[in-house]
Formats: C-alpha cells, structure tokens, sequence
C-alpha cells in the first residue's frame, strides 16, 4: 500500500494507474476506521482497479471546535485496516496542503435548501466545509468512482449536488453505500468510541425508533408525520439522549419534509447523548407499505 502526503506525488501514481486505463476507486474519510469505513473500501475494490483512501480531519466542516479538538485520531490502526482491506493507496494531507492560502475566503457553493434542511440549519457552515474539502479531493484524485456511506444522507445529497454543478475529467459516478451497523442495530460511526456501555445501549432507541414507525405504517395506524416526529423524540429523550436536534420525514431526493407516507420517504434524526452528537436515517421505500 502507497502512502502520499502530498498532491502531486499522489497525482504521479494516479497517472501511472490512468495511462494503463485503470478505473480509480475514492473513498473519503476522516479516519478512526471501522466496519462501515471498510465496506466502502470493499465496494470499491470490487468496481475499481485501484482505491485510493483519504484520511484528512477537515477542520472547515466542524461547526464546533470542541467536536474538532475530540475528533479520534487513530492513525497507526487505520494505516493497518487498509492494507488488511487491500487498499492500495492512502493520501494523508496536512492541513497546509490542502489549505495553502488558508482557511479564510474559500469559495462558496450554493446548496439552495440543502444548507438550509435538518444538518443544514443545525450544523452552519458544515456543508459548505465538505464541499472545499470534498472538490479539493476529487481534484487531486480524480477518481472515476466516488463511494460514500449512506449513513450521512444529506451530505451524499449535497456532493451529488457539487458533481453536477461542477464539470470533472473524467465524470465521476458517486455510489450511495449502506450503512454498517454494529449487531446491536448501532449506525458504527467514529464518534460511537466517546460513548460508554451504557450510552451505546440507551443510543439504540434510535433504531428502534426506526422500527415503531415501520409498525405503525405496517399496522396503518393513522398517525401525522408530525405525531410520529414527536414520538421518536420522545422516546430519545426516554432512553437517555439530552436533547434532539430533529427528526425529519423528507422526500429521499429533495430532502424536503413529506406529510403523505405512502410515497417513499427517509427518516433523518440527530440527537446528543453524553455530549456527542449521532446521526442516522432509515429509507421506508413504498413498495414496503404496498405489500400489506
Ligand atoms: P467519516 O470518516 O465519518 O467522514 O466517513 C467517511 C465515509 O464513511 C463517509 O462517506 C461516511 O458516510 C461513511 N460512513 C461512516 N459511517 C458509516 C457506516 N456506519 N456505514 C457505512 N458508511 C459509513
């Protein structure tokens, strides 16, 4: 496995790989690797001749500098991780490398309602940090296949977003990944280490909170979206979280809130417990509720 710290060196292999007609695999993350990590790191090894993973704490993206001082850093483990996964290159930037004028007049992308939706309002400024990040990436990757984790819906929303307003060589095909969760029901994310025994029980209201909607569309209890948003909150609350940012029924595609549940819809939720904030989201296709 490759490791680059810099653009161009990693831009020389990369063009090694593309005078032999290789299709290049991405995967971003911010390290402190797990199972979901890792899955996207398999999908693109099977779809591509050559992954490449970026582990790059952004700081443009964190809202609260608390978040970013406590983010995981396991550097050493992560490196092993990807050569275990038969990554075959790791690009490791330094902050300057990435932000050579700074961090100070980056440009701005305009996200319409996406920065205005759920993550949007909540987190200001997180989108527009993915996106200098996320371009900035892709520019010096160039990869053919982009492979990001479902588990941050909105964001996958918003980088679709950046793919069609700004023009890439080659295109790029972004591919939508599952979210991994522990056996628990847990979405794995890096934050889940600052969680204790305890925390990670109680944060599994959440999936429930997944499962009594499924029941109560199952069971065609009439129920508004808002009641249903109430009720999850609810049962946070109940298990332990200290407070909730939102839960959201949205429209899979525009994010926008939906009331009609027989359409295909997400459920978004963010909600704080022992300080650290999760997220996750459940699809609830139609064809589910049609097979009643
Ligand atoms: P992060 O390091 O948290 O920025 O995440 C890097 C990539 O991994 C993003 O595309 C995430 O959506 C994805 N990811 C994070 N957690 C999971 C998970 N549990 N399952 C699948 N993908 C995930």
């Amino acid at each position: 496995m490759k490791i680059f710290e810099t653009k161009q060196a990693l831009q020389d292999f990369i063009d090694e790989h593309r005078s032999k007609n290789d299709l290049i695999g991405f995967v971003p993350t911010m390290g402190a690797l797990h199972e979901g990590h890792l899955s996207l790191i398999e999908k693109s090894k099977e779809q591509s001749a050559v992954t490449v993973c970026s582990i790059f704490i952004n700081p443009t993206q964190f809202n609260d500098p608390k978040d970013f001082e406590k983010y995981p850093k396991t550097i050493n483990e992560d490196l092993q991780k990807l050569e275990l996964a038969g990554c075959e290159a790791v690009f490791l930037p330094s902050v300057s490398e990435m932000y050579p004028d700074g961090m100070h007049q980056l440009p701005h992308y305009p996200l319409g309602r996406l920065e205005e939706l759920w993550e949007g309002a909540h987190r200001p400024g997180h989108f527009q940090g993915v996106c200098v990040i996320v371009h900035r990436l892709l520019e010096a990757v160039r990869p053919d296949l982009l492979f990001m984790g479902s588990k941050d819906f909105q964001q996958v929303a918003v980088i679709r977003q950046l793919l069609a307003q700004y023009s890439f060589e080659p295109t790029i095909e972004l591919i939508s990944c599952e979210t991994v969760r522990e056996a628990s029901g847990l979405a794995m994310s890096s934050r889940n280490v600052r969680l204790s025994p305890e925390q990670k029980i109680q944060a599994l209201a959440i999936y429930h909170g997944f499962d009594t909607i499924q029941k109560a569309i199952k069971e065609q209890i009439t129920c508004s979206t808002k009641e249903l948003e109430r009720q999850f909150a609810q049962q946070l609350l109940d298990a332990g979280f200290e407070s909730v940012d939102y839960i959201a029924f949205a429209d899979p595609k525009s994010l926008e809130p939906i009331i009609d549940l027989s359409q295909t819809f997400v459920v978004l939720v963010a909600a704080f417990i022992g300080g650290v904030r999760l997220i996750d989201n459940q699809l609830f296709p139609h064809e589910l509720f049609k097979r009643v």
